[in-house]
């Protein structure tokens, strides 16, 4: 393998374009629930989510968002930069009491560090008066909305109980778009049942929608999760290193140019991770699937936009 081969952008370098210089993530919380944990959609959740709503990473939220930002900065104070994204990722960012979001939301846009916000829902929580709120915050500062889809097949999405049906995926994209937000989409590889035509069906339905990113996100099974369950189980469902990463080089070969893929597989928190031990080497992954992408006799010098 060439070392000093580069086959996609990075991340920072997009960021680079749109704000002139590095930015960081921080992640916050909102201290928003889950319809499909309290009971709205389902009680127990997608079968992957962690207790903390898969924002394992995120602030302490009985701070206020100028004291996490606080706090947030300090886990990353070697980083040279005085930008920050605002990242709200656990639980359904946009569902809660509107006014509380609103000052949240506002709390954090407003702030004078904050270049961004990211935030992460799913895509049935985007009623009309949440769009308008989005919509402002957008005026203010850039911003992304994360939706988690997955997958684009109903069967896996009822294995994994996601909980909406692809129409409602599709409306919302189309809301978003329409008010000119940033759509990411966060699609799992790996996950039961899910052949590679399946997860490559995926990558093309999604190249053919105004999304702007997806993140691209290995399948961790985490402690006191239902898909431990299954797994103690069914364990043959899980991917090799070798197998995950053709898998990453088959997506981003295949997905639209246009769209900025803003991961690459994941961080899965330590001490909840079950499996598969071998994601918890970032550097050994990123060099397996340039290794791969090196491989590859279609590569043909194009960068694609990629977060490692
Ligand atoms: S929608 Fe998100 S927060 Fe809710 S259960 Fe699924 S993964 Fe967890």
């Amino acid at each position: 393998m060439n070392a000093t081969k580069k086959y996609y952008n990075s991340l920072s370098d997009y960021y680079i374009g749109l704000f002139g210089e590095k930015v960081y993530k921080l992640a916050l919380t909102a201290s928003t629930t889950c319809p499909n944990r309290d009971g709205k959609i389902g009680n127990n959740g997608c079968i992957f989510c962690s207790t903390v709503g898969s924002g394992d990473f995120a602030s302490n939220g009985a701070l206020s968002v100028k004291e996490q930002i606080l706090e947030a900065k300090q886990l990353i104070k070697n980083k040279k930069t005085n930008n920050y994204i605002a990242y709200f990722q656990s639980y359904t960012n946009t569902y809660g009491n509107l006014s509380q979001l609103n000052s949240i939301f506002n709390e954090a846009v407003c702030h004078p560090e904050i270049a961004g916000l990211s935030i992460a829902t799913r895509p049935d929580c985007l009623e009309a008066e949440v769009l308008e709120l989005l919509s402002s915050l957008n005026f203010k500062k850039k911003l992304w909305v994360e939706l988690g889809l997955q997958t684009m097949h109903q069967t896996t999405a009822d294995f994994i109980r996601r909980g909406y049906t692809l129409d409602v995926f599709e409306a919302a994209v189309n809301d978003l778009t329409n008010l000119n937000i940033d759509v990411v989409v966060h699609l799992i590889i790996g996950l039961p049942g899910e052949s590679r035509k399946m997860l490559l069906e995926t990558i093309e339905y999604l190249s053919n929608l105004p999304v702007s990113g997806v993140k691209l996100q290995l399948l961790h099974v985490l402690k006191n999760t239902d898909l431990e369950k299954y797994y103690s189980l069914h364990p043959e469902f899980l991917l090799s290193l070798e197998e995950y990463c053709e898998l990453v080089v088959d997506c981003v070969e295949r997905l639209s140019p246009s769209i900025v893929i803003h991961r690459l597989t994941g961080d899965g928190p330590k001490n909840l991770l079950v499996a598969p031990l071998w994601s918890t080497n970032k550097k050994i992954v990123l060099n397996t699937i340039n290794k791969k992408f090196s491989e590859r006799n279609t590569y043909q010098g194009k960068l694609w936009n990629v977060c490692p």
